[in-house]
């Protein structure tokens, strides 16, 4: 029996070592690695650039409290706000904690505003926003609250991608909308992007903060470094993480200043946040990602990889509904049982993640190459024909 809790439904698969896209059981077994950590491993697995960071580093410093300057966060905090709208950063060690810092944050705003009635923050169906008592109550998903006690107040959801119902359920106690402009774990649904312009006018008509969480899409996953920089408007708190730390664990809530204003010395803190190791990483991620022309390259390849996965669409109308996504974060609606699709595609060789609303999620490393978008085609045919072959 296994020591650990059983929180997840494990595949009989344990993994040694990875480079690049691919991953190698202990036996050298080899697999084309889509799942990406969940979007984690943004650059592949093993990257030169990445290990000579944090090996260099490594030997450096690992850990020193954040009540001391931190170089490489001060480094990270400077470049990530040189590249999107923010002007501060906090940095935690996940996902969940960088949206609990941005609802955190916005609540305070109101509050050092003088409002401190304003608390509430609306969410959308379908939404995933990490698994603390926070986050869980904003994702507001029955599977993930069940049992855990009364959820955290002041999570109002709105049941549909509709700026008049966003509209009908602001009340005086409105303080924020949280929302991911793709949800990933909710089936890789693409947000329309006069939608989001929409809650950005919504917010500003009533004073109140826009907060994207970019956990999933961020970092290049979409071909841009943040979702919200292709659709015309700007956040006023962004979290991060996955991507960020292509496999160390970071989180980093971006905000602008006026949003943080509430956020001073004393109220918010994280032991392990931005520590050097995590930022010596980080770095050395947004060294690749900022580079000229490979975020035009991840647009490039993904135009490649939607027109394969169509093509796939074509020959198998039976098993598949849908390709949808944007970036390097693509979705397969499909109309079988979505265990029985993903244990296909894996028996193949391509790790594959399940999402809601019954999609197969395709997250190649943003480096992966048109040859490796081939193999990985080659891998669902097999699947397919096998699933096809099945239903007969
Ligand atoms: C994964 C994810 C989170 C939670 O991140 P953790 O690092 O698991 O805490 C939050 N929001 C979105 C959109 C995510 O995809």
């Amino acid at each position: 029996m296994s020591a650990i809790l059983p929180t997840y439904a494990r595949y009989e698969l344990m993994f040694d070592h990875g480079k690049g896209s691919y991953v190698f059981t202990r036996d050298g077994k080899r697999y084309l690695d889509f799942s990406g950590g969940v979007a984690v491993n943004s650059l592949g697995h093993a990257h030169p650039h990445l290990v000579n960071a944090l090996k260099e580093q490594a030997d450096k410093l690992w850990h020193v409290s954040n009540l001391y300057q931190i170089e490489g966060q001060e480094r990270l905090a400077h470049r990530l706000t040189q590249a999107s709208f923010a002007d501060v950063v906090f940095f935690g060690n996940s996902g969940a904690e960088a949206v609990e810092c941005a609802i955190k944050m916005a609540r305070k705003y109101h509050a050092a505003s003088g409002a401190p009635e304003r608390y509430r923050v609306i969410t959308f169906e379908s939404a995933f926003h990490g698994r603390t008592l926070a986050t869980i109550a904003a994702g507001g998903q029955e599977k993930h609250l069940e049992g855990f006690g009364p959820a955290v107040e002041g999570f109002d959801k709105v049941a549909g991608f509709d700026a008049d119902l966003v509209r009908a359920a602001i009340g005086p106690q409105t303080a924020a909308i949280l929302i991911e402009p793709v949800q990933g774990e909710g089936g890789v649904r693409v947000l329309e992007p006069t939608f989001l312009k929409s809650l950005r006018q919504i917010a500003d008509d009533h004073g109140i903060l826009l907060i994207l969480d970019e956990v999933q899409s961020g970092i290049g996953r979409t071909g841009y470094l943040y979702a919200y920089q292709n659709a015309g408007f700007e956040p006023d708190i962004l979290a991060s993480a996955k991507g960020l730390g292509g496999g160390f664990p970071i989180g980093a809530c971006l905000a602008t200043r006026e949003a943080a204003i509430g956020m001073t010395a004393g109220t918010h803190g994280s032991t392990f946040g931005g520590n050097p190791l995590a930022m010596a990483v980080g770095n050395a991620v947004l060294d690749v990602v900022l580079e000229d022309g490979f975020l035009e390259d991840v647009r490039h390849k993904s135009l490649i990889l939607k027109q394969k996965l169509a093509a796939l669409g074509d020959e198998f109308p039976e098993i598949i509904e849908q390709i949808r996504g944007e970036g390097f974060l693509i979705g397969i609606k499909v109309k079988l049982p979505l265990g029985e699709v993903i244990g296909g595609i894996i028996n193949e060789g391509l790790l594959a993640v399940p999402a809601g609303d019954n999609v197969v999620r395709l997250l190649p490393p943003l480096t992966a190459s048109v040859q490796e978008f081939d193999e990985a085609l080659q891998c669902l045919h097999r699947a397919m024909v096998g699933l096809s072959l099945k239903q007969d």
